[in-house]
């Protein structure tokens, strides 16, 4: 073995973190398991103590497995992110119930387990070829290639996995992975990358081209829209507002809302176009305009003006599905942070408001 793996597994077995994980392979799937639960989401120096004092409290998946869930929890307080800590153990609990582990091909299927704690198992633990993909992984690959797709392409995981299993293969085992990993981590950084002291630097065409940092790609930003909506805020008598469910393949669909419409040009004037939408919901009156809210979806930069209607909101003309009285507050319904801004433009922020009524179409 006179190839790239071969650089690498030199200067990884000199540079390797000394991490408690890192067992001779095949390695035991359960602690394998614990420890890429842990280092998702969170440095591998810091997973460390955590790690040891897991497997201390629950040495096997039998015991973990019989934990409640909330003690299992408990030991990954300070790691952040419990979600893992809860998905760890409904996948120790399943494959308890199953009777152990599944075929490596399978273990994708299990519960809490993504493509990269799979492919990791795989490796690490059966025997797998297929390299775990990281962001470190993907970020060598797209400068080992000078890679012109962005880090989430679907063609730079295909050409950084060929490149993994090349690896693996010219290796023959899964510690080149594993380099990788660290490689990433201690040399092929996001920024400032220490090419010069880099085993795979002969073989790379970012180096060659002289701009490692180029790779990977950042995907083109989408130019920001600004978008002017007009908001009807209509009020019953005990403060009920009445909330409109938005329609499918709208912004904010599905969400509940006051009455919204766009201005779109050549109407310029917010206030007509406010009026028109207050009458085809059945409410006359004078409009009150309140102070404009500013709302981001993604790339598109909202601007709302909110009319209230000034006279008591008369009787609702139409009964609908798509439109309810509910305490803005309090809403029942799945709305959006829009709403309590315009709340607080019409003087109904969080202040506690009167309790909320679901009848569709009378004011209460
Ligand atoms: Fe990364 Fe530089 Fe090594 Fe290329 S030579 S893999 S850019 S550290």
């Amino acid at each position: 073995m006179a190839g790239p793996a071969a650089r690498l597994l030199r200067w990884f077995r000199a540079a390797a973190r000394p991490f408690p994980w890192r067992e001779p392979f095949p390695r035991d799937p359960y602690r394998t398991l614990v420890a890429e639960v842990m280092l998702q989401q969170t440095q591998a120096a810091r997973v460390a103590p955590f790690y040891q004092r897991f497997l201390a409290a629950f040495p096997t998946l039998e015991a973990l497995a019989a934990a409640p869930q909330e003690e299992v929890v408990r030991h990954f307080s300070g790691l952040g992110y419990y979600r893992r800590a809860r998905l760890l153990h409904a996948t120790c609990r399943t494959l308890l119930r199953r009777g152990g582990w599944p075929p490596p091909g399978e273990l994708q299927s299990l519960e809490g387990l993504g493509s990269y704690t799979a492919a990791a198992l795989a490796a690490f633990c059966f025997g797998g070829s297929e390299p775990p993909l990281d962001g470190n992984l993907l970020r060598i690959a797209a400068r080992l290639l000078a890679h012109e797709a962005p880090l989430r392409a679907a063609s730079l995981r295909r050409d950084a996995a060929a490149l993994g299993r090349a690896l693996y293969l010219e290796a023959g085992t899964p510690e080149v992975f594993e380099a990788l990993m660290d490689l990433g981590a201690q040399v092929c950084r996001p920024v400032s990358p220490r090419c010069p002291d880099c085993p795979l630097k002969g073989s790379c065409r970012a180096f060659q081209l002289g701009e490692p940092q180029r790779f990977p790609t950042v995907p083109a930003t989408r130019p920001v829209t600004s978008l002017l909506w007009v908001a009807v805020w209509i009020r019953s008598r005990s403060g009920a507002v009445l909330l409109q469910r938005r329609p499918p393949g709208e912004l904010l669909a599905g969400l509940w809302l006051p009455p919204l419409r766009p201005v779109l040009p050549p109407a310029a004037d917010p206030c007509a176009v406010a009026r028109e939408l207050a009458r085809s919901l059945g409410f006359a009156g004078s409009l009150q305009a309140l102070p404009a809210v500013r709302h981001s979806i993604t790339y598109r930069r909202l601007t709302v003006v909110p009319f209230a209607l000034g006279a008591e909101a008369p009787r609702v003309a139409e009964k609908r599905e798509d439109q309810r009285w509910e305490c803005p507050d309090t809403p029942g319904v799945p709305t959006s942070s829009l709403l309590s801004k315009l709340a607080a433009a019409a003087g109904q922020g969080a202040s506690g408001g009167p309790p909320a009524t679901t009848t569709p179409g009378d004011p209460p």
